[in-house]
């Protein structure tokens, strides 16, 4: 009220009491003596719970749906999270287009060996870049162009910009002919971590797990950064753009992060978990004694 003295407010309060009827200064004084009277108690809402629609018997759901909701659950819309409710109702709106949709071409492409399946969770790390990691799960998804799907919309040919064969995805990130020294060299790389390079092993990647989770994760990164090179080679080479070679832009990558990653570890005294991470094996760089990096790779 911006009044500075306890009397003057004191003053105005008794002054506004005496205007009150007789009824409402009673009112007034038992409030004072017992506190105000509550309401009375309303009921809450029922309890509602939500889930999702019934699906009908025409929808026949694919072996490995994209659909995360194979067995839902009503939960109750009260506390449900707000990742549930999100989910659900994107999974409702779209649920005949992802029960019926596979959860990656490659499926079809390159059906997983007995109990291979795509390490989704695995194209994510914290070695991985948000960006490199992008490419990988839409490689994974075949959402990638290709002249076999542009050449439907645009003027752009069905032929691969490298050797004129059909450009389908198989092709662009396994079977193109300008790939195979980049293959050769991430052969070589595997071997070095006693590990089998293939198209599977490419295409689907690594799980993480055990006492081996360093040396996934390092896997991944460089299956994740090949990905990339054929990615952006691809797309230089439709720029008219000099460098195309896959396997220089790749090693490249590989160099400027483990540069970058040397430096940053040596201004902040910790290259003994440099060496943990990124030394493995000296396969692709190592620290010499004096402290200086020599890159291997
Ligand atoms: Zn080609």
């Amino acid at each position: 009220m911006g009044l500075s003295r306890p009397r003057t407010l004191r003053c105005v309060l008794q002054e506004m009491k005496a205007t009150l009827t007789p009824a409402a200064q009673a009112y007034l004084n038992r409030a004072l003596r017992e506190g105000a009277p509550r309401p009375p108690s309303t009921p809450g809402p029922s309890d509602l719970s939500i889930g999702p629609l019934p699906r009908r018997s025409q929808q026949t759901p694919h072996a490995f749906t994209v659909s995360r909701l194979h067995e839902p659950q009503p939960v109750s819309f009260q506390i449900a999270p707000w990742k549930y409710l999100y989910t659900l109702t994107l999974h409702t709106l779209h649920a005949h287009t992802l029960v019926s949709c596979p959860d990656t071409k490659w499926r079809d492409l390159l059906p997983p060996l007995e109990g291979e399946q795509p390490r989704w969770a695995s194209l994510y790390s914290t070695l991985v870049p948000r960006s490199v990691g992008d490419i990988s799960w839409r490689l994974l998804h075949g959402a990638v162009s290709t002249g076999v799907f542009l050449t439907r919309f645009t003027p752009i040919p069905d032929t691969c910009p490298f050797c004129n064969m059909r450009e389908t995805l198989a092709h662009v990130y396994l079977e193109c002919a300008r790939l195979q020294p980049l293959f050769r060299l991430l052969m070589n790389i595997l071997l070095c971590f006693w590990l089998h390079f293939s198209p599977h092993l490419f295409i689907y990647t690594l799980p993480i797990y055990g006492p081996t989770k360093s040396q996934d994760l390092l896997v991944n990164l460089l299956l994740a950064l090949a990905k990339t090179a054929i990615y952006k080679t691809r797309e230089g080479r439709l720029a008219n753009e000099a460098s195309c070679d896959c396997r220089s832009i790749f090693r490249s990558s590989v160099h400027s992060r483990i540069q970058a990653e040397f430096l940053w570890a040596a201004s902040t005294d910790s290259l003994n978990a440099f060496e943990e991470r990124w030394a493995l094996s000296e396969v692709l760089c190592s620290v010499t004694p004096s402290g200086s990096l020599h890159l291997t790779l």
